[in-house]
């Protein structure tokens, strides 16, 4: 398994991690299988979305504050239930197809690390497997 940190710096937000990703592909030597890109909280995500344009980053981010407001009335009292509904939502693990040594994403396609609790120093686990 390889690991890498992700450093958020606001409450929530999108951060492209498809470069670090395929350094731990490159670094596993496996050039066919899978990739497993796993995230180990809970109350941050993993995703592939649009990375050609940051806006729908943005929106989703958008989106989800609507959809799961900060205050609802929630039993959980850390002030972050928000946080762990968001996170539930997105889920936190996604495989990728492994193709001589490349990532097999579509042509507007990238991962994204998904911070809903943040500032925060995270962790991004990647297993390859050939
Ligand atoms: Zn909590």
């Amino acid at each position: 398994m390889i690991k890498f940190k992700v450093k958020t710096e606001t409450r929530e937000a999108f951060y492209e991690i498809t470069l670090e990703v395929q350094r731990a592909v490159d670094r596993s030597g496996v050039s066919e299988g899978i990739c497993h890109i796993y995230v180990p909280h809970t109350t941050a995500a993993v995703l592939i979305q649009e990375a050609h344009d940051p806006a729908v980053a943005r929106d989703i981010v958008t989106h989800l504050r609507r959809l799961i407001p900060r205050e609802a009335g929630f039993e959980h009292q850390e002030d972050n239930a928000d946080s762990h509904i968001k996170a539930t939502a997105v889920g936190n693990t996604v495989p990728v197809f492994v193709e001589q040594g490349k990532l097999c994403l579509g042509t507007w396609q990238g991962v994204f690390f998904c911070e809903f609790d943040g500032p925060r120093t995270r962790e991004v686990w990647v297993k390859v497997q050939g």
